[in-house]
């Protein structure tokens, strides 16, 4: 009747980005947790168009289905709501470990399911990949050198992290976690890659969830004025999106096991960073000066010979430019009243 063929062809409008179509000895089962998210999402972006089979597992925390809402319904795609905190059972090829909450506001807000989720949830992932015998690459932070005494940091630098401050749910959650995917190398025999991520933007991220590129942005767009918190004189390194993501793929598919760090040695103090949003997005906006926030690190850039020795990875987008592509994104989706 007239309401199926409706149903049918509704069924065959979505049109897809084109996959690679990969032989089946080339084709990957890979599992990202945390895939909803804003990192996630993008990678999950390159793992289809490269043709692997892809599934994610997320709980919605602070990703969103609309980040991947293009790959529902694709042959290769799935998407699972599931908390990493519980245990999964799956057979894949890889696994990349991304859920956990990362902006201080979200981690802060409920520190200990923060603790859980970077233990249990690494645990969880990590006795998946001993079953399977999977390959897993855990997503940890530059946040495990806490506020730094070594600059840039290198990853031999053990890090300076206060263990009970509102910053620790994270950093220490972090830690363990790396102590946990070693202690399965070592005992068990995993095949493990660890990421110690700089600070990341790009379009996607949540317009709320309080980091410094996505507030300077939408305080610009809005007129309001850019709210720095301290000084201003503690420096990021930033670095887009995609570079992180090529860096990401490079160090799954190496066969490097120590850390790697995976930023963009552009350093910039606060202060500097807020003006060159101010200026790309509206010159007349005030900077205004709040009080800082507690054990914020006071400098963060990364030593990035490892990833150029041994991924012969460097970022290759020049901060500016993807801040553009940022700024135009935000616009669009404040245009289009979806933010
Ligand atoms: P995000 O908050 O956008 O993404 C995290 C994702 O994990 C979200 O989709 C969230 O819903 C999901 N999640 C959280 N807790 C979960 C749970 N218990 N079970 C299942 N899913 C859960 O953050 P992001 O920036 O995309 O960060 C991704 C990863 O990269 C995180 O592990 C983060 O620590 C790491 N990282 C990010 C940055 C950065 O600057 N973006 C820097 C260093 C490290
Ligand atoms: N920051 C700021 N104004 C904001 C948000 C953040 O000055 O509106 C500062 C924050 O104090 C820190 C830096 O920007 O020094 C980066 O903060 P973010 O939360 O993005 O990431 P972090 O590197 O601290 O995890």
């Amino acid at each position: 009747d007239n309401r199926q063929n409706n149903t049918v062809a509704y069924l065959h409008e979505k049109t897809f980005p084109p996959v690679r179509s990969l032989r089946p000895s080339e084709k990957k089962r890979i599992l990202v947790t945390g895939g909803a998210g804003f990192v996630g999402s993008h990678l999950v972006d390159r793992l289809m168009l490269m043709g692997h089979d892809v599934i994610v597992l997320d709980n919605f925390f602070t990703g969103n289905k609309r980040n991947v809402q293009h790959w529902l319904g694709h042959p290769h795609f799935e998407l699972v709501r599931h908390d990493v905190v519980d245990p999964f059972m799956i057979e894949v090829d890889q696994i990349y470990h991304l859920a956990c909450p990362a902006s201080p506001p979200h981690y802060q807000y409920n520190p200990i399911k923060t603790v859980k989720t970077s233990v249990m949830g690494t645990i969880n992932m990590l006795g998946l990949a001993k079953r399977t015998k999977a390959r897993f690459l855990l997503t940890s932070t530059s946040e495990v050198y806490g506020d730094p005494e070594e600059h840039p940091q290198r990853e031999t630098y053990w890090g300076h992290v206060n263990p009970i401050g509102p910053r620790a749910c994270y950093d220490e959650g972090k830690r363990v976690a790396e102590t946990l995917t070693y202690s399965y190398m070592h005992q068990d025999d995993v095949d493990v890659r660890v990421a110690r991520i700089f600070n990341t933007f790009g379009p996607r991220m949540n317009e709320n969830d309080g980091r410094v590129v996505s507030n300077f942005i939408m305080q610009a767009l809005k007129g309001e004025q850019l709210t720095v918190y301290g000084d201003g004189s503690q420096t990021r390194s930033f670095q887009y999106v995609h570079d992180l993501v090529d860096g990401l793929i490079l160090l799954m598919n190496k066969n490097y096991t120590e850390p790697v760090n995976l930023g963009n040695p552009e350093e910039y103090t606060i202060r500097q960073f807020a003006e060159l949003i101010r200026d790309q997005i509206s010159p007349g906006t005030a900077i205004k000066i709040f009080p800082a926030t507690t054990d914020d690190p006071q400098k963060r850039k990364p030593d990035i010979t490892r990833a150029k020795t041994y991924l012969g990875w460097e970022p290759r987008f020049a901060v500016r430019q993807g801040l553009n592509e940022t700024i135009t994104w935000f616009k669009k989706q404040v245009d289009e009243g979806l933010i």
